[in-house]
């Protein structure tokens, strides 16, 4: 590889300055990410509210109140949330209900916060009821990747149409996220990663236990990230022959969290705390317009079947801010990100497809480091 090549793919390339040449640094390897059991911070387990046909966004009519239904967004909860908060919110708007009235928003984990600020920017009141909110809500558990299509249909319900909608809401979503870059508290924030495998990128996934078969329909929106690099054995310090660099979006969940919350109540926004224990209780809220965002708690609350919990644990080991790349052991259930609370390091259970334990499994977790460690 020439020189240039080399310094372009290392991310060193220096800007120039006036009367100057260009400067080059040298190539800066990556840092290496401190894999150790105990730099565990916090285990965080939660659940993913997976529906087959997809997310339930629409709207009905029951004892009395109109409620939009907004669940069932899988492992593509952040990620989706922005253009499926406008789908709801063309619901409510459909409904007649107007602007300057007050609607209920029921749930304030990624999907109820981020409807509750849409339609505030489109003019509503808004006042949450939630059992929890953040960050003892399964969204506080989210690895946090742009993964618009993760555990979010089955092949079986992604017809065209269904693609074509989804599509829509991923734009959408995408284009908001990127308005949150930038800021202090660092929300969103962009980040190179490398993808490290035992054998080559044409191998198939292995699936795991119970899982349905999901579409490929990332494709449809490939145009929305930079595409990625195979480096070659001495661009990068990982112990494995396969790597490839990618670039992806990364959201510092506890800071969205909390600057979602902060922009709620800055609009008016009001929060109760409150458990709904059956749709009758939808009747006794004094909106007359509700927006449910229960997440897996919709199956309960409603009996609503069509929802299956898959299971996910991340753990957090003390912060690294020299680590600046996310790092995925592909098809060894290993995610790693380099958040600002923590180096997040996500991994998946044998049996998590249908599964709701909310208990924490620390050797899990330590399994998960120890592959980490096994990387470098
Ligand atoms: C381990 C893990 C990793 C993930 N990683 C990613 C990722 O990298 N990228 C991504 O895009 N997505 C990811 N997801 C998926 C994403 O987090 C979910 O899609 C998202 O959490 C769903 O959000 P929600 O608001 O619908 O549900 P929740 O976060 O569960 O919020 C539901 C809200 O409703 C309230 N509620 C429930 N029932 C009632 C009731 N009866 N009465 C009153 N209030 C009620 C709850 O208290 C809560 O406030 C991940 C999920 C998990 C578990």
């Amino acid at each position: 590889m020439q020189r240039r090549q080399l310094l372009v793919a290392g991310g060193a390339l220096c800007a120039a300055r006036p009367g100057h040449a260009l400067d080059f640094a040298p190539p800066r390897a990556p840092a290496r990410m401190r894999a150790d059991i105990d730099r565990i911070i916090d285990i965080a387990v939660g659940i993913r509210p997976f529906r087959a046909q997809g997310p339930r966004i629409e709207a009905q009519r029951l004892h009395g109140k109109t409620v939009v239904h907004h669940y069932g967004h899988g492992g593509s909860g952040w990620s989706l949330s922005w253009g499926s908060a406008q789908r709801a919110l063309a619901l409510v708007q459909a409904s007649g209900a107007q602007p300057g009235q007050r609607i209920a928003v029921i749930g304030c984990g990624a999907i109820g916060l981020t409807t509750a600020r849409t339609a505030q920017q489109a003019g509503y009141k808004v006042r949450l009821y939630a059992k929890d909110r953040p960050p003892r809500v399964h969204s506080s558990a989210a690895t946090g990747l742009w993964t618009p299509d993760s555990r979010i249909v089955t092949s079986e319900h992604a017809s065209e149409v269904w693609s074509a909608g989804w599509e829509a809401m991923a734009r959408a979503s995408f284009k908001m996220h990127q308005s949150y870059l930038g800021l202090p508290s660092g929300p969103v924030e962009w980040h190179d990663g490398y993808v490290v495998a035992d054998e080559g990128f044409d191998t198939p996934l292995p699936r795991h236990a119970g899982e349905p078969d999901y579409p490929d329909i990332a494709s449809r929106i490939a145009d929305l990230r930079p595409r990625g690099a195979a480096l070659a054995a001495g661009e990068h310090p990982f112990a494995k022959p396969h790597v490839r660099r990618f670039t992806q979006l990364v959201f510092n969940i506890p800071a969205y969290q909390r600057l979602l919350l902060d922009d709620f109540a800055r609009d008016g926004g009001e929060i109760v705390q409150r458990e709904l224990l059956s749709p009758r209780d939808f009747a006794r809220l004094p909106e007359r317009l509700v927006v449910n965002c229960a997440g897996d708690g919709a199956r309960k609350l409603l009996g609503d079947n069509s929802l299956t919990p898959v299971r996910g644990q991340t753990a957090r080991l003390i912060p690294q801010p020299e680590v600046d790349y996310a790092l995925i052991y592909r098809a060894h259930n290993l995610v790693v990100l380099p958040r600002r609370d923590g180096l997040l390091v996500a991994a998946m259970g044998e049996d998590d497809f249908g599964n709701d334990d909310l208990r924490p499994d620390r050797a899990q977790s330590e399994a998960a480091v120890q592959r980490l460690a096994g990387l470098f």
